[in-house]
């Protein structure tokens, strides 16, 4: 036996080394730009970006020189130490999340972990107002450990490792039932994901994130906002909270926010942070190599002016899929995009799409999900719309389902 991969036989190898979780649809070896590729040398294009994470695509020459850069210079310290490099990327979060002076930010190394440290705030803030309950949506996804999972009611993904924590409720993502959840005093915590991702791409309903707002600061409860797939201009805003115009608590950060890089972030806005020294810390978490690479990748998206792009090129996107075979609608922001089926034929279309080089994710049987880098263009808008119509085409050839999604209805969240 050797160590090195054969690229014939690597499914076997992943099947004997690695924990079987799925996954595993093909070996990538390179990037570039939009375009990944595999072992044999097919050219992918990439726009499903790490599920939302590479923001500026693979091998952004403003990625690679950062991560070089941090890396030939200062890898990594304890938190023992600050560093230049944590402090520049804590003061350019807190500059474009609006947290004003009180705002401070913890760096973890994923979503889970900033959302572990969510609970954790909920918990110390829960303790100091004498509210013991988290409420959480369902449908929504904030994560695969324990805190993080409690927060995560999809029975699949729960139910094989009860216990979870205690003290967490669930609510329908409706204005009636937030009412009804507050009306018992008893809330310390409400997290949201301001469009839910992980359940195929699902807005709030309109006026839910103003209303949360409004309940949590009458309730004394903290409103904070999972921004882990939605943030760092996913949406077309920094943050998809921004569109509603409140300011939450707290937001979790993570995918996108290095680009590719592993890091996560819970930023706190006003003067709701209760933590002191000894009540939360992490090995890795903001060391220098990774905020040095956030930092260069925010600075990039902000300087490059990408936030318009990911505006315009959502909106061709949305256009470019609209009266294909099968479709019904979009939904979500900028190009965090979900496009509704009319039959449950998304993992099928997501094969098709792999085949015909392109790469799409599917959260539920009929969405697929989008999240392609931030620096897209026509070519990359012009190839995906070729590849996915003949990935639809296909799959309606052999489908049993009805491929027409004409007279049905499109959600449109604002683009
Ligand atoms: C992906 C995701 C997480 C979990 O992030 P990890 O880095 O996988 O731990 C949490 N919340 C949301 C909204 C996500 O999309």
């Amino acid at each position: 036996m050797t160590d090195t991969v054969d690229t014939r036989t690597w499914q076997h190898e992943a099947c004997r080394d690695l924990l079987n979780l799925g996954g595993r649809l093909a070996l990538l070896v390179r990037g570039e730009g939009s375009h990944v590729w595999d072992a044999d040398g097919t050219r992918y294009l990439d726009f499903l970006g790490g599920i939302a994470v590479n923001a500026l695509g693979h091998a952004h020459p403003v990625f690679v020189d950062a991560v070089a850069r941090q890396a030939a210079t200062l890898a990594h310290v304890s938190n023992y130490f600050a560093t230049p490099q944590q402090l520049e990327l804590a003061a350019r979060v807190k500059r474009l999340a609006g947290t004003g002076e009180h705002g401070h930010v913890f760096f973890a190394n994923s979503g889970s972990e900033a959302n572990e440290t969510a609970v954790k705030l909920a918990r110390l803030h829960g303790h100091a107002t004498g509210k013991k309950t988290i409420v959480s949506l369902t449908g929504a996804f904030h994560g695969r450990t324990m805190g993080s999972l409690s927060l995560t009611p999809k029975p699949a993904y729960q139910d094989p490792f009860r216990p979870l924590l205690p003290g967490v409720a669930h609510i329908d993502p409706t204005i009636e039932a937030l009412e009804r959840v507050f009306a018992d005093e008893s809330v310390a915590a409400l997290v949201v994901e301001p469009i839910q991702g992980e359940a195929g791409v699902v807005p709030l309903p309109d006026g839910f994130l103003r209303r949360a707002r409004a309940l949590a600061t009458e309730h004394g409860a903290l409103l904070i906002v999972d921004e882990v797939q939605t943030g760092v201009g996913r949406t077309g805003e920094w943050f998809a909270f921004q569109r509603e115009g409140i300011v939450p608590d707290a937001m979790s950060l993570a995918k996108g926010i290095a680009g590719g890089f592993p890091l996560g972030a819970l930023v706190t806005f006003g003067d709701n942070d209760l933590f002191y020294p000894g009540t939360h810390n992490s090995t890795f978490g903001g060391n220098p190599l990774a905020t040095a690479v956030g930092s260069a990748v925010l600075a990039e998206i902000e300087d490059a002016g990408l936030l318009a792009n990911v505006t315009q090129r959502g909106i061709q996107l949305r256009d470019a899929v609209c009266g294909l075979p099968f479709v019904t609608g979009t939904r979500g922001a900028g190009l965090l995009i979900g496009i509704t089926l009319s039959a449950p034929v998304a993992a099928e279309v997501r094969d098709a799409a792999q085949r015909r080089g392109l790469i799409v994710n599917a959260p539920t049987a009929d969405v697929i999900r989008i999240a392609p880098a931030y620096t897209i263009g026509d070519a990359e808008v012009d190839e995906f719309t070729t590849a996915f119509a003949a990935a639809l085409a296909a799959v309606a050839a052999t489908s049993p389902h009805p491929s027409s999604g004409a007279g049905a209805d499109t959600e449109e969240t604002t683009a």
